[in-house]
């Protein structure tokens, strides 16, 4: 079990140009959740996911993560620019990210067989992403975060490049990963339409500075397994 603690953050980027990125800031996200954040461009969506993912300190305030399991950090990010590398096959980059957290090498194999299963890349193991279409791009982005078994998964407009057919497609996915591995997922979107049918809550904010405004638990919570 983890729980995802926001408290009282501030971001301020910049020094002499200096940019109230996000004020006042608090949250709490309990292990298993779906909760979406969504705003205006510039509301801090980013920034507040990119402080969950350790990958930017708050100015003020506090970022943490609260777990049972022993892992420096246990989130995985998902960005709508696909973040693949173009010199890796879709098997080399599923399987990034294990070495380095000490995963050995049949269970890589393992995992990265299971993941590209999953998403219906199999039979593009030995390709490389420019062979790829958008859609397939962001499953092996989804495949390779899935894969180091982060207990958060961060998504930051993960789909925000696809067509609309698509998009659908993918987030029906996504929803189902989500319903069978129980994961807690936090996904960032302007879409109000996108943040309603996938999370099972929804955090609203507004800008300058980006701030919490409000907040909607969907009232028929999707089943869990
Ligand atoms: P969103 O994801 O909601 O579009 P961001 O978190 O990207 O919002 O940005 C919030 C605000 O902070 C915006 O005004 C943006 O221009 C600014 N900002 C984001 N990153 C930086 C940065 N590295 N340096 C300076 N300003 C930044
Ligand atoms: P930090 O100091 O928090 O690590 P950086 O200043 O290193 O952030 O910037 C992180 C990323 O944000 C960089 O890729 C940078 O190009 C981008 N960035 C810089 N300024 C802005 C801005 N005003 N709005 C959005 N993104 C920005």
């Amino acid at each position: 079990a983890h729980k995802i603690l926001i408290k009282d953050v501030a971001k301020v980027y910049g020094t002499r140009q200096t940019v109230d990125a996000l004020a006042d800031v608090n949250l709490t996200i309990d292990d298993g959740e779906f909760v979406c954040i969504v705003g205006p461009s510039g509301c801090g969506k980013s920034t507040l996911l990119r402080m969950v993912a350790n990958l930017h300190r708050p100015t003020a305030g506090s970022v943490e993560i609260v777990t049972e399991r022993a892992q420096p950090w246990p989130t995985a990010m998902v960005f709508q620019d696909y973040g693949i590398f173009p010199w890796k096959t879709v098997e080399q980059n599923v399987a990034f990210g294990l070495r380095p957290r000490g995963v050995g090498r049949a269970e890589t194999r393992q995992r990265v067989g299971r993941w590209l299963q999953q998403m219906g890349l199999t039979d593009f193991a030995k390709v490389y992403p420019a062979s790829l279409s958008g859609g397939m791009r962001q499953r092996v982005s989804i495949a390779r975060a899935m894969a180091v078994e982060p207990e958060v998964l961060l998504m930051d407009e993960p789909f925000a490049a696809l067509d609309a057919q698509l998009r659908r497609v993918l987030q029906e996915e996504l929803l189902a990963i989500w319903q069978k591995n129980a994961r807690t997922v936090v996904f960032v979107t302007h879409s109000l339409d996108e943040a309603i049918l996938l999370g099972d809550r929804v955090v609203v904010m507004s800008a300058r500075p980006g701030r919490i405004i409000g907040e909607h638990h969907v009232p028929f919570p999707r089943p869990r397994t």
